[in-house]
């Protein structure tokens, strides 16, 4: 009780003071879409960032000299998730580590591993993306974060010249649709989110065993999610086994954790191809994180286009 007392009294001062204005672009980069969020979401993610950044015990390894650009980016990714549930699903987490970099790291038995290329048997150890562990640290790479941020940025800056009647490049970013993966064609995919795939594991964890199911609010929620996820998960290993193209990157074949993981961030950086694709497995997560990002990104493109006619 006290120890809650006291949080939220810390919690409340840090947000007495403004946030550092060289926060505000990172933050924005940091989440996909970020104008098509409502404008409360928005300040409650620059709270939650801003206990994010505060509260976590930061690492930078390998050389990696940590910055405000660093925890800002990686600190709005995480919070997203949580944003419409409670921010202390992510308290488990204690230290985030960033590499520069894609690191090789002993195994040190860890309960997830994210295995860069299984036909590389000559790297020690393992190559890893990201990791997460139970009640361990949250380990990145920041390359990989640095790169779907700037994609974000992209985005965001196209989207906003739009939206003031600049003319856009026919580049811009429009429902991709179609766009499947083959296979072999690696973990590497330009939306590939690792901070939102390393804190899906977090939230699957919450519940103790890492099956690809977090803590759901009812039965109702459990018996839809069994039902959609076993079918998803099922239908993406066949596809990939028998060698046809498929939407959600095939990693998530690996285990249902997995299935989880790659599913959340697809959810977050493709929602209307996803739920153009896969319209049950959206709306399960969906009504798990409660929040609707194919919804708030069709109107935001819509606002985009009426603004620039
Ligand atoms: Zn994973």
């Amino acid at each position: 009780m006290l120890f809650r007392y006291f949080r939220r009294r810390r919690r409340q001062q840090l947000l007495a003071a403004p946030m550092p204005l060289a926060w505000q672009p990172y933050l924005e980069w940091g989440v996909p879409d970020y104008d098509a969020l409502p404008s409360v979401a928005r300040s409650r993610l620059a709270s939650y960032v801003r206990w994010f950044v505060a509260e976590k015990h930061w690492e930078g390894c390998g050389g990696l000299e940590l910055t405000d650009e660093i925890r800002v980016t990686i600190a709005a990714g995480a919070c997203l998730l949580v944003l419409e549930l409670d921010f202390d699903m992510l308290s488990r987490v204690q230290s985030i580590l960033v590499y520069p970099t894609e690191y090789v790291a002993p195994d040190r038995g860890l309960l997830i591993t994210e295995v860069e290329d299984e036909d590389e048997p000559w790297l020690e150890g393992s190559a890893r993306l990201g990791e997460a562990w139970y009640r361990g640290p949250v380990v990145l790479s920041w390359q990989d974060v640095e790169r779907v941020a700037r994609l974000h940025r992209r985005d965001l800056e196209r989207s906003r010249a739009e939206r003031a009647g600049q003319t856009i490049g026919a580049n811009h970013r429009g429902p991709v649709g179609r766009q499947k993966r083959k296979r072999g064609s690696g973990r590497h995919s330009e939306r590939d989110n690792v901070v939102a795939h390393e804190f899906a594991h977090q939230l699957d964890m919450l519940d103790r065993t890492v099956d690809g199911t977090p803590p759901l609010a009812d039965r109702r929620q459990y018996k839809a999610w069994t039902r959609v996820m076993t079918v998803e998960f099922q239908q993406l290993s066949d596809d990939f086994d028998h060698g046809r193209p498929t939407f959600l990157d095939p990693y998530g074949t690996t285990n249902p954790g997995e299935f989880f993981a790659v599913a959340t961030e697809t959810f977050f950086e493709q929602p209307r191809e996803l739920a153009t694709e896969h319209p049950e497995l959206y709306a399960v997560l969906r009504d798990f994180y409660r929040q609707d990002p194919a919804a708030r990104q069709e109107a935001c493109a819509a606002g985009a286009r009426a603004a620039g006619h």
